[in-house]
């Protein structure tokens, strides 16, 4: 009993440890996977010993499926009521807004000083700890009652669990959803044929609001907490604010104090520099959007002399940056129908420049945007690009007169075979079920030779249409069977580039095997869950003989991945394919453990420009049962560097970190094979 809670005391303090440096200090000191490990580690302690069981274990903060009664019924009443801010445009209305509380304060104050902070694009939120311990997080919903997010928020795991402060303290602050995040969620969403989100904002709003707690966790929601509204220990914001991130909480670094309204202005560009210019540190820009800067009073007596209109704080305005947005014309709609079979509806514009690059199209996500936008051919649109994020139409511009003016017809057959199109669940999006759909068969198979699944290369849109339209293949088993012979016949073959694309697609057979099941394309199997699938069955015959129940319960598994991949192993289709596949000597079985006593346990960290792309290095030093790290700490054994490391390797060089390069790397890795 006591190693048992030897254990469950040191498993809360890692996972308290690995919560702090990655959510406050953007530290990954370990991978997800063995983050992943280590707490389902504590849930199946806490299962088996319950009466160890501790109020404050993480394992009460994450994914508390049973508590899902989130959502539009359970309101809660805000004890201060949430504001939202004023906004202003120009240095005048800056001028206008200092001379105002100038004004309004005693004259005695010579100076009052100002805190200049980001504004973070997301969704406000309201967090209550009393005791220490979080016991409620609100939306700001109109200011006066909000939406109760507690489990969501809770299972973000992006607060401390608990603090030092034990009076009652409220915070508010953003949620807000990465960049990266965000761009990567809609690839996986139209990939596996789901409506897109519009901007990170929406995706982030809308992932607080989701009735199942454990979705919101896989949603990567970060949060920026941005004023004590309860409990003030300073009389004044700024040395509150950094209250807050002594007790835990991410603050936003980018905060400025400042008196004079050039200062003031200053500190307004300098931000939004931040946003647009590479960060020297992080060497890539800000992973979230930012629209703006706030300006804020300092001194918490002069705020409450100030007091508050009947919408607004007099002592705080925000100043809203220009995003990049460009007028066009809209030319025509074209229907998408994607390898699941969802159908897309996109735009196409007269191109122009936006944000340094050439825009000609832009996404319209589902029909029911198109009815949002009202949007008639030929008319003007606005288009906006904000970040990394791809270009979206935001308004049609009616003071410009359309002549064209016809409707946008919504297709009620596939656009490509003719099929009579089936609606979605949740009808905002078509969909073509038929399987023989050149358009799914051709997404299907480019899925398969893409560079996250088998990586065939020269094996594009182009080399597939013409397979296709000669009738070289018909499903992807059919790639392995090529004939030299009927490819140079083809237009634009020569005998050179056959026989690369036959090398490629040779090599490719050495691909591991949660590639080839990614690759198959099944719906709502990411990457991810392949891993996954494959880490707990080992090989396609017990994958394929795995009940729905065997697969939902690895942990990180949802039930709708379960099911699709019941039903299709289910597919006599499908079944063949495989055995094609698996005769033609792809992989299908878990790579051995080779028990390599050099590289087995070890941790590697990758850094600089190396002969192939990172993931292949990182597949491969996990295929010797070592591990892969994003960051290095003292616990890292090898560093990988290749030309041009950075800030990884001086890291490494202080730590002591052996720093190896690929040469080394595979001496490492076979060296006691
Ligand atoms: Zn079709």
């Amino acid at each position: 009993m006591d190693k048992i809670l030897a254990r469950y005391n040191e498993l809360i303090a890692l996972i308290e440890k690995y919560n702090q440096e990655y959510y406050v200090n953007n530290i990954s000191a370990i991978s997800d996977y063995e983050y992943d490990q280590l707490y389902k580690e504590l849930v199946k302690l806490e299962e088996t010993t319950p009466e160890i069981i501790i109020t404050t274990s993480p394992t009460r903060f994450v994914g508390d499926v049973d508590n899902s009664l989130v959502g539009s019924d359970k309101k809660i009443e805000h004890q201060i009521r949430m504001y939202s801010l004023e906004n202003s445009y120009s240095r005048d209305d800056i001028i206008e807004f200092i001379d105002k509380v100038k004004k309004v304060v005693n004259a005695t104050v010579k100076k009052i000083e100002f805190v200049i902070e980001p504004k973070i694009d997301g969704a406000a939120v309201s967090i209550r700890y009393k005791g220490g311990v979080l016991v409620e997080a609100a939306t700001r919903g109109d200011g006066v009652i909000g939406e109760d997010i507690l489990d969501n928020i809770k299972s973000l795991g992006v607060l401390p669990v608990t603090i030092e402060d034990k009076g009652e303290v409220i915070i508010r602050g953003e949620a807000y959803m990465p960049i990266s995040t965000f761009n990567k969620l809609n690839i996986e969403r139209e990939a596996e044929g789901e409506t897109l989100f519009a901007n990170p904002r929406n995706a982030a709003a809308g992932s607080l609001k989701l009735l199942d707690s454990s979705k919101v966790a896989s949603r990567g929601l970060k949060l920026f907490l941005y004023s004590l509204d309860l409990g003030r220990r300073f009389d004044n914001h700024f040395d509150d604010l950094k209250y807050l991130k002594d007790l835990g909480f991410p603050v936003n670094e980018n905060c400025f104090k400042f008196s004079e309204t050039d200062d003031i202005m200053d500190a307004i560009f300098e931000i939004e520099k931040i946003r647009d210019e590479l960060d020297d540190t992080l060497n890539n820009k800000l992973d979230y959007e930012l629209d703006g800067a706030v300006v804020k009073v300092n001194d918490y007596a002069i705020r409450d002399e100030l007091g508050h209109t009947s919408k607004y704080p007099r002592f705080a305005i925000s100043y809203k940056y220009k995003s990049e947005s460009v007028r066009t014309k809209l030319l025509s709609v074209t229907f998408q129908v994607g390898r699941t079979g969802a159908i897309t509806p996109v735009a196409e514009l007269v191109s122009v420049q936006l944000s340094g690059s050439v825009i000609a199209r832009a996404t319209l996500h589902n029909n029911d945007e198109i009815k949002r936008l009202n949007i008639r051919i030929g008319d003007t649109v606005i288009i906006e690009k904000g970040g990394e994020v791809i270009p979206k139409i935001i308004s049609v511009d009616r003071d410009v007169l359309n002549i064209d003016g016809r409707e946008i017809e919504i297709p009620t057959v596939c656009p490509v075979c003719g099929y009579a199109l089936a609606n979605d669940v949740s009808g905002v999006k078509g969909y073509c079920i038929n399987r023989e759909c050149p358009a799914i068969v051709q997404g299907g198979i480019l899925h398969f030779a893409s560079r996250d699944a088998m990586d065939i290369k020269g094996f594009g849109v182009k080399v597939v249409e013409q397979f296709l339209e000669h009738d070289l293949i018909k499903d992807i088993s059919d790639i392995y069977k090529l004939d030299r012979k009927k490819i140079l016949k083809l237009e634009g073959f020569q005998s050179q580039s056959v026989d690369n694309l036959l090398e490629a697609i040779e090599q490719s057979k050495t691909q591991p095997f949660h590639r080839v099941l990614y690759g198959l394309g099944i719906k709502h199997v990411g990457r991810t869950a392949t891993k996954l699938i494959i880490k707990q069955f080992g090989d396609i015959d017990t994958i394929m003989k795995a009940t729905e129940e065997d697969i939902s319960a690895i942990y990180g598994i949802g039930v709708g991945s379960a099911s699709t991949l019941v039903s299709f192993f289910k597919d006599e289709i499908n079944i063949k394919i495989v055995d094609q596949l698996r005769s033609n000597g792809l992989k299908f079985e878990k790579e051995p453990d080779l028990l390599n006593k050099t590289a087995l346990d070890r941790t590697f960290v990758i850094t600089g420009k190396l002969s192939h792309e990172r993931e292949y290095f990182k597949d491969l030093i996990e295929s010797y049962g070592a591990r892969v790290s994003s960051s290095v700490s003292k616990n890292t054994d090898y560093l990988l560097a290749g030309s041009d490391a950075g800030s990884k390797l001086k890291k490494a060089l202080e730590l002591d970190v052996k720093v190896i390069d690929e040469n080394e790397l595979n001496i490492i890795l076979t060296g006691s094979r």
